[in-house]
């Protein structure tokens, strides 16, 4: 049977998105539900005192997609925007990036439905130990380990893990990864995603034979992920012609000075009030000539409206989630554009999160060195791995992905059994 629960636009977009490659695994009937819903889910309720003494009720979320894999693992989500249909679309992304990717884990997704924006420091700090407080009984390093994710980051993890820690009465960083090194984080992981998008775009440019310097790139969204991939592309030599956040985009043929623009976002937290280019509305961002489109915001942002209009000829996902079915079959019919879908392309973050995660529960703590060559190595296989996926059945990346992220889970699934 189909559930209702997680009901929403972009839940049905990730089960139309796993129906097409279990299709393609002729997957049977009962295995397909089983692999498909989220294992179980805890939503909150939480009172938070403000700063001028009001109590305002803040709703969170929790979705664990998959235990069978081994713990959880997933980011926190803090935006207005949030609903559980949302975070469960998520959670299963999860699932499919950490089995391609082969890490021990299962998917997971949180979310506060909050603007961190309108909130002080301490208000965010005492929302976020109220979280965690709350989702003590329901995680642990080895059933559900959280991490950043749109609007929470290494501070989020720091209060998170001592809340955490102050429940469990020692000190357990295993909890959470993303955390600030000097708690127990890993080296390279807040750098991770953005990098790792930056790195598998160079790796299509060589396929394509497109030298660096002659490659231009537009991201969209200039956070943690956007913000590292348009500084690592511009540092080897790729001019990015256009960025842009939820406040303002810019845009200039000639190249835009993006360590300039990162001090800004840095020092300020967004990009409003930068002075390094033409600004432009954000809808026309994407639509602009360019050799590299990353999406690193937002889900369902490259719609069937605007994908007859890309002028790009990759599309790296930063993202979760930025292109719609629809859009997808537009791409398809196209053929011009080479995409690296989100479950590949986005997921040096889960990578180093694992390698945190390891460096916690040893307690011995990597370099950057072997951090970054560990990381490069992981993406790289998983890239050949789909692009032989891909050639082998004759479909694109993204449902060669996920033929690969869907198969394993299943194949776990069938071969542990049902309990009891
Ligand atoms: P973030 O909060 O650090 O940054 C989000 C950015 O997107 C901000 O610059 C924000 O202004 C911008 N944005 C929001 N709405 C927008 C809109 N409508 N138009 C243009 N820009 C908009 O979040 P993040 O951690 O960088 O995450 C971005 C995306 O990457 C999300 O889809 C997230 O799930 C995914 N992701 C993040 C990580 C990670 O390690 N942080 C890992 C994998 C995937």
């Amino acid at each position: 049977m189909r559930s209702t629960l997680y009901e929403s636009e972009v839940f049905g977009m990730a089960c139309r998105q796993f129906d097409r490659a279990a299709d393609l695994l002729n997957m049977p009937a009962d295995l397909r539900e089983r692999t498909l819903y989220p294992r179980r889910c805890l939503s909150v309720l939480m009172p938070v005192r403000l700063d001028d003494g009001r109590v305002e009720i803040f709703e969170g979320h929790r979705v664990q997609h998959h235990l069978t894999m081994g713990p959880c693992k997933g980011g926190v989500r803090y935006h207005p925007g949030v609903h559980i249909g949302e975070v469960a679309a998520l959670a299963m992304w999860m699932t499919w990036k950490c089995s391609l990717l082969g890490l021990p884990y299962g998917g997971a997704k949180g979310g506060v439905k909050v603007d961190p924006s309108k909130l002080s420091p301490g208000e965010l700090e005492r929302l976020s130990r109220r979280y965690m407080y709350e989702m003590t009984p329901f995680v642990g390093p080895q059933v559900d380990v959280m991490a950043p994710d749109v609007g929470t980051n290494a501070q989020t993890m720091a209060w998170m893990m001592d809340t955490y820690s102050n429940e469990k009465g020692h000190t357990e960083p295993a909890i959470v990864t993303g955390k600030p090194p000097e708690v127990g984080g890993s080296l390279g992981r807040k750098e991770a995603t953005g990098r790792g998008v930056a790195h598998l775009s160079r790796r299509r440019l060589e396929t394509l034979k497109i030298p660096a310097n002659r490659a231009t790139a537009i991201v969209q969204g200039f956070g943690n992920v956007g913000s590292y991939a348009a500084l690592d592309l511009h540092a080897s030599g790729v001019k990015v012609v256009g960025i842009g956040d939820a406040t303002v985009s810019f845009h200039n043929p000639a190249g835009l000075d993006i360590p300039s623009a990162f001090e800004h976002q840095t020092r300020h937290g967004s990009l409003a009030g930068w002075r390094g280019g033409d600004t432009l509305p954000n809808a026309e961002l994407l639509v602009q000539p360019c050799t590299v489109l990353a999406p690193c915001a937002m889900e369902r942002v490259i719609t069937h409206e605007n994908a007859p209009k890309l002028r790009c000829r990759i599309i790296a996902e930063g993202a979760n989630g930025p292109t719609t079915n629809r859009a997808d079959e537009v791409l398809a019919a196209r053929g011009d554009i080479d995409l690296i879908p989100d479950v590949l392309c986005n997921s040096g973050g889960v990578v180093v999160s694992y390698f945190e995660w390891l460096q916690n529960l040893a307690n011995d703590y990597w370099t950057r060195e072997r951090v970054d060559t560990k990381l490069f190595e992981m993406l790289d296989a998983a890239d050949r791995r789909m692009g032989e996926r891909s050639r082998e059945l004759g479909v694109p990346s993204r449902l060669a992905a996920l033929t690969l992220g869907i198969g394993r889970v299943a194949e776990a699934k069938r071969l542990r059994g049902l309990f009891p």
